[in-house]
């Protein structure tokens, strides 16, 4: 039984990420997808947010289930069994960071190793920032987010503009 995590912030979950979900639960018994909980990343969503839209994009993925954590993610991977991490890659920039992650992370704890997803092309520019930036001036997300998520998208910024 082959157990993989895909950790992340998802802040809100994006078509890329969700790209790198269903290819990586192709590659694994059982992928868990780990929502970080860090407040000090200031996220927009709280993170029962995040799981809940994770959840709701995900549900027909028989292998696939979401929890949040937090503290070092190799820890809540042991606590798993988990044995792959799952990270996707789309330009150059990410490739420093997450190579410095990756070893970080072998280092801590040498069970797990790391698998890169590549972008698939048509989500290459696609961020979770990039979503916020554009619902903030109100413009159209559809194209970035799946659309089970967007009514909860669209609230959120509609509650952040009657402030
Ligand atoms: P983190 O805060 O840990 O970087 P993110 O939610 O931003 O979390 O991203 C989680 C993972 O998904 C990272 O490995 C990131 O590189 C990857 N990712 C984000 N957007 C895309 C995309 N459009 N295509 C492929 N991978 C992506």
């Amino acid at each position: 039984m082959i157990t993989g995590i895909y950790p992340g912030s998802f802040d809100p979950v994006t078509l890329g990420h969700l790209d790198v979900i269903k290819r990586s639960a192709k590659m694994v018994d059982h992928l868990i997808i780990g929502v970080l909980n860090n407040s000090a990343k200031r996220p927009l969503f709280s993170a029962q947010e995040r799981v809940d839209m994770l959840r709701a994009v995900s549900g027909e993925l028989a292998n696939v289930s979401v929890e949040m954590f937090d503290g070092l993610t190799v820890e809540f991977a042991r606590s798993r069994n988990a044995t792959i991490m799952f990270r996707g890659l789309r330009a150059v920039t990410d490739f420093e960071y997450e190579i410095q992650i990756a070893q970080t992370n072998h280092a801590l704890m040498p069970e797990i190793d790391t698998v890169f997803l590549t972008t698939s092309v048509k989500y290459s520019y696609l961020s979770s920032s990039i979503v916020k930036e554009v619902a903030s001036y109100g413009g159209d997300i559809i194209k970035f987010v799946p659309e089970e998520i967007l009514p909860a998208v669209l609230e959120k910024f509609k509650t952040i503009r009657s402030v």
